[in-house]
């Protein structure tokens, strides 16, 4: 997608950092129940979800500025995590979730309503669920 702001858009998979938007919450089926509204994480929010042994990217999701060449998951000029969410992750289908970024999102911008439609079996960190396997030695696979 053209027309927007590189500058504005934000990583729906951040990690849980003060300044941080709270996208939704990890349910116990494993998918988010995203949050229409557009929340902030302050430093006590961060402080108090870090004080659990699993980590806040297993519990909930996070968005903030996308750091293109500054993340590892930058290529060329594309988010590669955008591109394997669609390939990997089976997705609900319609309705979209009601997501508050949906306008500033890396991901939207990248691949459009097919982004969304898997977005909600994401969750940033997946080292709970390769536990087991070679997938544990990449903690925060997602980003
Ligand atoms: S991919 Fe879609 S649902 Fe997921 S964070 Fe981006 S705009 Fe929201």
């Amino acid at each position: 997608m053209s027309g927007r702001s590189e500058r504005a858009l934000l990583c729906p998979s951040a990690r849980c950092e003060t300044g941080a938007t709270l996208l939704g919450i990890v349910g116990q089926q494993g998918t988010i129940a995203f949050i229409p509204i557009k929340l902030v994480v302050d430093k006590a929010f961060v402080s108090a979800a870090t004080a659990y042994a699993r980590p806040p990217e297993q519990r909930f999701r996070f968005a903030n500025r996308c750091m293109k060449g500054g993340c590892r998951h930058w290529h060329g000029a594309r988010c590669h995590v955008a591109d394997m969410v669609i390939e990997h992750v089976k997705g609900g289908g319609e309705p979209l979730p009601a997501c508050s970024i949906r306008e500033s999102c890396r991901w939207f911008a990248q691949r459009g309503a097919l982004a969304c439609s898997v977005c909600a079996d994401v969750i940033t960190d997946m080292s709970a669920a390769f536990a087991d396997t070679e997938g544990a030695a990449d903690k925060g696979s997602v980003r």
